[in-house]
């Protein structure tokens, strides 16, 4: 049984494991919430931010994905006063990855939803309070505290503040990409993916890990894929043991050294145009319901007032 520091069980005061009160049934619409808002809902059940005190929190965390989690548990694991804040969920992008082997400890894999669920209990049993879904929009480092706010005005006064606000996807500079986003484009292959997509020709779009788990995720369900690389080989940007994978997998054609160059379809994607190298004439595939994950991405971090121009290959 967790108990907190001094001796008790959590929430034997009807107050939170954090030392937050235990949120009200019924609460007033947050400024500017619309009804049917995810925020009002979060603040509903008591999901969303509050301070629990006028004094400054020791650390603030911006990013609940397994940075986020790892720095939050560390440090109420330690006796800091820890918020946690996400803009959107607990989990960050490892939530949305069907299976993750090559993390410390768990020699046969689990879930992302599973990893980072059991790293936000692990958070809360030191007393981490952790609120979605809650933006981050802007850091003063001008005071005596750094001040986080949040986008419906909120302050969070912190000593310490971690950034762990991972990365956020670039689509590719294709006409009538973001037309497709969420119709046939998607950044992730989970289970939900899966099922959108059925048996359809599937072109999964990279050269790392996330490309090669799931072009074998979404193979795995019957779909023909095709993995489209830009780079001469796959063993640049993949773990070998993915790439075994790929390569002896029935369903997966790899194209290495190639490119897509078009999209095409109505209200949802139906065909994607992979053009191999530069010079020979482009090949038109059909892909009713394809995938394409966005081969590059960039750190949210511009509200900090840190450039977010990194790029980097997933
Ligand atoms: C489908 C898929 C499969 C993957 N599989 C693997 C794998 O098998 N092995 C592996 O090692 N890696 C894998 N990865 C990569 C791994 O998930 C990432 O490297 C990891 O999640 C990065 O963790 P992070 O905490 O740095 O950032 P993220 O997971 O990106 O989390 C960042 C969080 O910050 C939040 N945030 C951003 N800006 C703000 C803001 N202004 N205010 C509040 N919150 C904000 C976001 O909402 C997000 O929740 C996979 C990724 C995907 C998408």
């Amino acid at each position: 049984m967790v108990r907190r520091r001094d001796g008790r069980r959590p929430g034997a005061d009807g107050r939170h494991p954090a030392g937050r009160r235990r949120p009200a049934r019924r609460r007033r619409r947050r400024a500017g919430a619309a009804p049917g808002d995810p925020g009002e809902l979060a603040d509903v059940l008591g999901l969303s931010y509050r301070a629990l005190s006028g004094d400054p929190v020791d650390l603030a965390v911006v990013g609940s994905g397994p940075a986020g989690l790892a720095a939050a548990v560390y440090g109420a694991s330690e006796g800091l006063r820890t918020v946690l804040l996400d803009a959107v969920g607990t989990g960050g992008q490892a939530a949305a990855s069907s299976r993750i082997e090559n993390y410390l400890g768990f020699p046969s894999g689990l879930s992302g939803v599973e990893l980072t669920q059991r790293a936000a209990l692990q958070a809360l049993k030191f007393g981490a309070q952790l609120s979605s879904p809650c933006e981050v929009v802007e850091l003063d480092t001008g005071g005596t505290q750094l001040r986080l706010v949040l986008r419906d005005g909120t302050e969070v006064l912190a000593r310490s503040v971690v950034l762990a606000t991972g990365a956020r996807y670039r689509g590719l500079p294709l006409d009538r990409w973001a037309d497709f986003e969420g119709a046939g484009i998607y950044y992730a292959a989970t289970e939900l993916e899966a099922r959108a997509c059925s048996h359809a020709p599937l072109t999964v779009v990279g050269g790392a890990n996330s490309a090669g788990q799931a072009a074998l995720f979404l193979a795995s369900r019957g779909a023909p894929v095709t993995l489209a690389v830009r780079g001469p080989d796959l063993t640049a940007g993949m773990s070998a043991y993915l790439v075994d994978r790929v390569l002896a997998h029935p369903r997966i054609t790899v194209a290495t050294g190639t490119q897509v160059t078009a999209l095409g379809g109505g209200d949802s994607l139906e065909s994607v145009t992979l053009t191999p190298g530069t010079a020979a004439p482009p090949a038109s595939r059909r892909a009713s319901g394809s995938s394409a994950s966005s081969a590059r991405s960039r750190p949210p971090t511009g509200w900090a007032g840190w450039p977010s121009t990194g790029t980097a290959s997933c």
